[in-house]
């Protein structure tokens, strides 16, 4: 079903809203999008250059509007995780099927191709524009350089929030009756730091891989850029015995890494100064409902959800709630209140579910990565897939290789954890994990024998 040509505005130009700039504009309608940064593309990246892994979901929304081949080529595929056990020597595992791959991209270059993307389809971009205020019944959006100062007045048809984790459009509907909303922190903070190239320009680690050295209550984790970098991310508790709070001094920061991370000693230089020139970040899990305001206001992306990022799923999500909202755009056409009410009640329980997921699966990588019981856990799972794969798709690759929903893929894992649960309890599971009986086993409990 067509539709008519609506002035919408955007509030956000990270990749949700730009991503949704594309869409809109291919719908045909009028697109202002409104930043209170300034040009990404005009400045230089701080010591904030997060690396995202692109996904399934990310691939199909980015490919729905014609720019997935783009975006390839500023990624590198990472097939598996390699990871760096002490005093063992690295191992890998595959992350799915043969050719399946999670992508690394720099999040900020990603988000300046974004912006001239969705510049060529015709979207208005206004930087260092904040949006102050919002009138909800309305569509009406003020904006100007401070809170006290001068406002433009704007009116709009629709009005998308895709202003991140800390909205402000949500911020408005907060105030009313009946909004729900959680904000929940976790102890554990992160801050980015980089392995420069060789001299030559190579990686200095297997760049097709997802690099993961897991400590038990903090890990580090390394992700390959085009030009032979790898970006990596530190997750650390705040406080504690190893804590960001008891790393102040360079020679902390050199003991702490020769500790804990001995083969990353070469490049001990580096990380040292970045560690400490480059922030300290927090990590929440943000919830919220209603997303909508009649069929005037939208929330989108980390605006409506904010999720802790230990599944690489945060962007994605937010561009599967896009690709949910041009499917719905399609189907009931003129009807924005139907849109927006089929989005939110449609995206909600999927998006608390990848809240979940992502919460647990923090916990798995940094605490159970090295347990014995978890890998050979895996161990058995991946070979009674590769044996029944229509019967035993891990959770992993159900949220990272497919387009299932996200409250499917939980309940599927929590169902699949209690079968494992009961198998791991079999005598002697360590001597015979990969005999017949075991998979008859899983059979059974599957209800399928
Ligand atoms: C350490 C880390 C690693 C991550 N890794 C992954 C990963 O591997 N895979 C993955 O899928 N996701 C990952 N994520 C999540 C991902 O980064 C986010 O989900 C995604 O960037 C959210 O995009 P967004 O456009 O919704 O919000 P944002 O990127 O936060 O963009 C919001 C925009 O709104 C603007 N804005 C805010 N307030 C106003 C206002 N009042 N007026 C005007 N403009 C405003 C901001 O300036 C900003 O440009 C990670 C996140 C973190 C922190």
């Amino acid at each position: 079903m067509g539709q008519t040509s609506k002035n919408i505005a955007i509030v956000g130009s990270g990749l949700v809203g730009t991503l949704l700039a594309i869409y809109l504009r291919q719908a045909g309608h009028r697109v202002t999008v409104f930043d209170r940064r300034p040009d990404i593309r005009t400045i230089e990246f701080s010591g904030r250059s997060i690396n995202l892994a692109m996904s399934d979901r990310g691939w199909q929304a980015l490919d729905g509007a014609g720019i997935g081949k783009e975006i390839r080529k500023m990624g590198i595929p990472m097939h598996q995780r390699a990871m760096h056990v002490n005093g063992k020597p690295v191992y890998y595992q595959k992350y799915g099927k043969e050719g399946e791959a999670i992508w690394s991209i720099s999040r900020g270059i990603l988000n300046r191709k974004m912006i001239d993307l969705a510049e060529a389809e015709g979207a208005v971009f206004r930087f260092n524009e904040k949006v102050w205020d919002v009138d909800l019944p309305t569509a009406a959006l003020y904006t100007g350089e401070t809170e006290k100062g001068e406002w433009e007045a704007y009116s709009f048809d629709h009005i998308f929030g895709c202003d991140g984790a800390f909205s402000r459009i949500r911020h408005k509907m907060q105030r009313r009756s009946r909004f729900n909303y959680s904000q929940d922190f976790i102890d554990v903070g992160y801050k980015e730091l980089t392995i420069p190239p060789n001299p030559d320009g190579s990686h200095k680690l297997d760049k097709n891989a997802f690099h993961i050295w897991p400590r038990g209550s903090f890990m580090f984790i390394a992700m390959p850029n085009l030009d032979g970098s790898f970006t990596c991310t530190l997750f650390l508790p705040f406080e504690g015995p190893v804590s960001f709070e008891q790393l102040q001094t360079k020679e902390d920061i050199r003991a702490f890494f020769t500790e804990y991370f001995p083969n990353v000693t070469p490049v001990i230089d580096n990380l040292s100064e970045d560690f400490l020139k480059n922030p300290t970040s927090a990590l929440v899990t943000i919830k919220c409902y209603p997303w909508t305001y009649w069929d005037k206001v939208a929330l989108v992306g980390d605006a409506a959800h904010a999720v802790v990022p230990f599944f690489g799923q945060g962007m994605n999500a937010g561009f599967e709630d896009i690709s949910r909202l041009m499917a719905l755009m399609k189907q009931f056409g003129d009807d924005w209140e139907r849109i927006f009410q089929v989005y939110q009640e449609d995206r909600k329980p999927n998006a608390d579910a990848i809240a979940e997921l992502s919460y647990r699966n923090f916990i798995e990588m940094s605490t159970r990565t090295a347990d014995p019981d978890f890998l050979l856990q895996k161990k058995i799972e991946r070979n009674f897939a590769q044996q029944y794969p229509e019967k035993w798709i891990p959770a992993y690759s159900r949220v990272t290789f497919s387009e299932q929903p996200y409250s499917e893929a939980l309940a599927i894992g929590d169902r699949q954890e209690a079968i494992m649960k009961k198998i791991m309890e079999m005598p002697e599971i360590e001597s015979r994990w990969d005999s017949p009986e075991v998979s008859q086993r899983i059979l059974e409990l599957l209800g399928d024998s």
